[in-house]
C-alpha cells in the first residue's frame, strides 16, 4: 500500500507549479523582497492557472485536491519565493476552517464565487494578547436578532489589507472557555472592520500582515461557520490541514538555500581547491539533503494520513516542527558555506536565512508543536508510528 510514486497528474502539477516557480516568482523574488510590494500580478496569475484554492470542492466548481496534491504545489511555490507563496497560499489557510465546518449555503456563498472570480481570503485567530493560546482570545460576537456584533482585535493577519472576506474567531460566551467560541465569516468590507497599517516584518516582506480591529461589526447569523460554540474545534481541525502544507513550504525554502549552497561550494575556491572537497563542507551539505529529505517524507505522511481520513495532529505537528527547525538550520548552514557573501542582500541566502524564521513562528510555534507531542507522548500515543 506505502507508495512514494507521484501520479501523472501529481508530476503534471509539480512540473507547472515549478514552471510557475521558475518563470513567475524567482524572476520577481529579490524586487517583492526590497520593496516589500505586494505581488499582486503573481497571484492572479496563480489564480487563472489553477495554483489558488486548491481543495474547494467539486460541487462548487473547485479543484477538490487532496492534501497530498498541496505538498507539491507548496513545496515549488515556496522554493521560488516563500513570500509571494505564504500570500498565494493565505486563501487555502482561510478557506480550511471553512472547507472542515462551514454549511452548503455558507460555501455557495462565499467559497464558490472564489473559482469564477479571483478573490482573497484571510484567517483571523491570534489577537495581540494571544497567540498559541488560542482560548485566550477577546474578540466578542454577541447575538441580537438576526446578526451577531462583532467586537474585538486580530493582530499579523495574513492578507488582511487586500482580503474579500476573513474567516474570524470569536468568543460568543466567554465564560465557557474554549467551548464558547465561535468562527464567523466576516466580510473585510463591513462596517466597523477598521485594517491596520502593513507591519515591515523580518522576511517574506511582499506577505501582506496587518492588525485588525472590529467595532460593532454586524454580522448575519448566517455567516457563523458550523454551529455556535464550534469555533475552537473547527479552528484546530483546521490546522491538521495547514500544517503540513507550511511544513512543506519550509522544506521549499531549505531545499532552495541548499542548491545555492552546493552550487556556491563546488565553485569557491580557497587554499587552491573548491571548499567542498573539505569534509567540513561537504558534510554539511549531506546533513542540508538528508534533512530536507526527512522533511519532505514528514510532511508527506502528515498530508497523506489525513486525506486517507486518520487522525493527524500528532504527525502534523512533528512535520511542522522538524521542518520549521530544520529550515532554519539549513538556510543558516547556507549563509555560512557562502562566507562573507552570505551575510550580504546580493547573494540570495541572506533573504532566505531571514525568510525561514517564521517557518517557526506562525501556524503554531516550534514550542507549541514540542507542546502537542509531548501531549500525545503523556497520553502514551504517538511513538509507534501510525496506528493504521
Ligand atoms: C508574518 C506573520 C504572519 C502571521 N499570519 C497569521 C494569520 O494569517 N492569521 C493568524 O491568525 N495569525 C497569524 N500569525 C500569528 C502567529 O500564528 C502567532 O504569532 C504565533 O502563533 C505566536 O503567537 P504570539 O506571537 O502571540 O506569541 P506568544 O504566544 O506570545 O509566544 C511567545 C513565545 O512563547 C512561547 N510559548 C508560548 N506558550 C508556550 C508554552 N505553553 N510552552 C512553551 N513555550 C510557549 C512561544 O513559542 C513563543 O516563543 C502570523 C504571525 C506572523 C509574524
Amino acid at each position: 500500500m506505502i507508495d512514494f510514486s507521484l501520479t501523472d497528474e501529481q508530476k503534471a502539477l509539480r512540473d507547472m507549479a515549478r514552471e510557475f516557480a521558475k518563470n513567475e516568482i524567482i524572476p520577481k523574488s529579490a524586487h517583492h523582497d526590497e520593496t516589500g510590494e505586494y505581488p499582486m500580478d503573481i497571484l492572479k496569475k496563480a489564480w487563472e492557472v489553477g495554483l489558488m484554492n486548491l481543495h474547494i470542492e467539486a460541487e462548487n466548481n473547485g479543484a477538490e485536491m487532496s492534501d497530498f496534491d498541496e505538498m507539491i504545489v507548496a513545496e515549488e511555490l515556496n522554493y521560488g519565493c516563500s513570500g509571494v507563496a505564504t500570500a498565494i497560499l493565505a486563501n487555502n489557510l482561510a478557506l480550511a476552517p471553512v472547507l472542515v465546518g462551514a454549511s452548503k449555503e455558507l460555501k455557495k456563498k462565499f467559497v464558490e464565487p472564489m473559482t469564477r472570480e479571483f478573490k482573497l481570503a484571510a484567517y483571523a485567530v491570534t489577537e495581540p494578547g494571544a497567540g498559541s493560546d488560542v482560548a485566550g482570545i477577546r474578540t466578542t460576537a454577541v447575538r441580537k436578532g438576526d446578526e451577531y456584533i462583532v467586537n474585538g482585535s486580530k493582530q499579523w493577519i495574513t492578507n488582511a489589507g487586500v482580503s474579500d472576506w476573513m474567516f474570524v474567531l470569536t468568543k460568543t460566551d466567554p465564560s465557557a472557555g474554549h467551548k464558547g467560541m465561535t468562527g464567523f465569516i466576516i466580510d473585510s468590507k463591513s462596517h466597523g472592520v477598521i485594517i491596520g497599517k502593513k507591519e515591515k516584518n523580518m522576511g517574506q516582506k511582499c506577505s501582506d500582515t496587518r492588525a485588525v480591529t472590529f467595532e460593532d461589526v454586524r454580522v448575519p447569523i448566517d455567516q457563523v461557520v458550523g454551529k455556535e460554540g464550534e469555533g475552537f474545534k473547527i479552528a484546530m481541525a483546521a490546522f491538521d490541514h495547514t500544517r503540513p502544507a507550511v511544513a512543506i513550504g519550509a522544506v521549499g525554502v531549505a531545499r532552495s538555500a541548499f542548491e545555492h549552497a552546493l552550487r556556491y561550494a563546488n565553485t569557491r575556491n580557497t587554499f587552491g581547491k573548491p571548499i567542498s572537497s573539505n569534509q567540513g563542507i561537504a558534510f554539511m551539505l549531506a546533513e542540508m539533503a538528508r534533512d530536507i529529505e526527512a522533511g519532505r517524507l514528514l510532511a508527506w505522511q502528515a498530508a497523506w494520513l489525513i486525506d486517507n481520513g486518520y487522525k493527524n495532529t500528532y504527525q502534523a505537528s512533528i512535520a511542522k516542527a522538524f521542518c520549521a527547525d530544520m529550515c532554519m538550520r539549513v538556510a543558516t548552514d547556507a549563509v555560512q558555506i557562502f562566507g562573507g557573501y552570505g551575510f550580504n542582500n546580493e547573494y540570495p541566502v541572506e533573504k532566505l536565512m531571514r525568510d525561514a524564521k517564521i517557518f517557526q513562528i506562525y501556524e503554531g510555534t516550534s514550542q507549541i508543536q514540542r507542546v502537542i507531542i509531548s501531549k500525545f507522548l503523556n497520553d502514551g500515543k504517538g511513538i509507534e508510528g501510525p496506528n493504521i
